[in-house]
């Protein structure tokens, strides 16, 4: 059922972008990117989608293809698909280290991960991907370009990583860093209390700031 990315031409990959994005373009809108990485919990990936399906924030999900979470979720995952509510990205299938990796394995990290989301939701989440750990070179960007996947996203900002990041702590970062044209980077690796999630869409709302999926933001044909 695998579904290969199609390889660019050599006069494609010679145009594809050698350095990540940071940041969205600038817009008469007042508006940022929430993406949310990896899915380790599976009730993390729940609560984020509820969001995307009750408020009229859009998120972007880098999806980690070998935690169980997205399969459990596909339906909903698919329902906000459909309705342009959210956007799937690559973010490997097993969150290695693409720097340190070989050549075949950036490859078939991406690809795996490819495959796995156009199998389950019928979805084509090129050409954005997320190095993982935010490693890149120009190796990485290259291997993955030959996949299609030529926009590697990076961010400006994070709510919280990892599982010492306190709740409070969360709401500040996200107060210091929530703002017009970031992209901020989020993770589904542990559950936030409705106190937090409701804190974090609170500062938006008070700054007038939707977030858009990356795609809204760039647009469709963007590369
Ligand atoms: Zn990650």
């Amino acid at each position: 059922m695998g579904t290969a990315a199609t390889v660019l031409l050599p006069a494609q990959q010679a145009m594809a972008r050698t350095k990540p994005i940071f940041a969205l373009p600038s817009s008469s809108t007042q508006r940022f990117a929430w993406t949310i990485d990896d899915g380790a919990s599976n009730s993390a990936v729940r609560s984020y989608l509820n969001i995307a399906q009750n408020t009229n924030q859009h998120l972007t999900f880098f999806v980690t293809s070998s935690y169980s979470s997205w399969r459990n979720n596909a339906s909903q995952i698919k329902d906000l698909l459909e309705q342009d509510k959210i956007q799937l990205g690559n973010h490997t299938f097993s969150h290695k280290d693409l720097v340190t990796a070989s050549d075949q394995t950036v490859k078939s990290e991406l690809q795996r991960c490819h495959d796995f989301i156009m199998n389950h939701f019928n979805y084509d989440a090129r050409p954005y991907f997320r190095p993982t750990y935010g490693y890149w070179d120009k190796r990485v960007v290259n291997l993955a370009a030959e996949l299609g996947y030529t926009v590697p996203v990076m961010w400006y900002g994070t709510i919280g990583d990892s599982g010492s990041t306190s709740e409070s702590k969360m709401i500040d970062l996200a107060i210091q860093w929530i703002k017009d044209g970031r992209i901020v980077i989020d993770h589904a690796n542990r559950m936030k209390t409705k106190h937090t999630l409701d804190e974090i869409t609170r500062v938006m709302n008070v700054r007038g700031l939707k977030s858009v999926t990356l795609r809204e933001a760039f647009g469709k044909n963007f590369r």
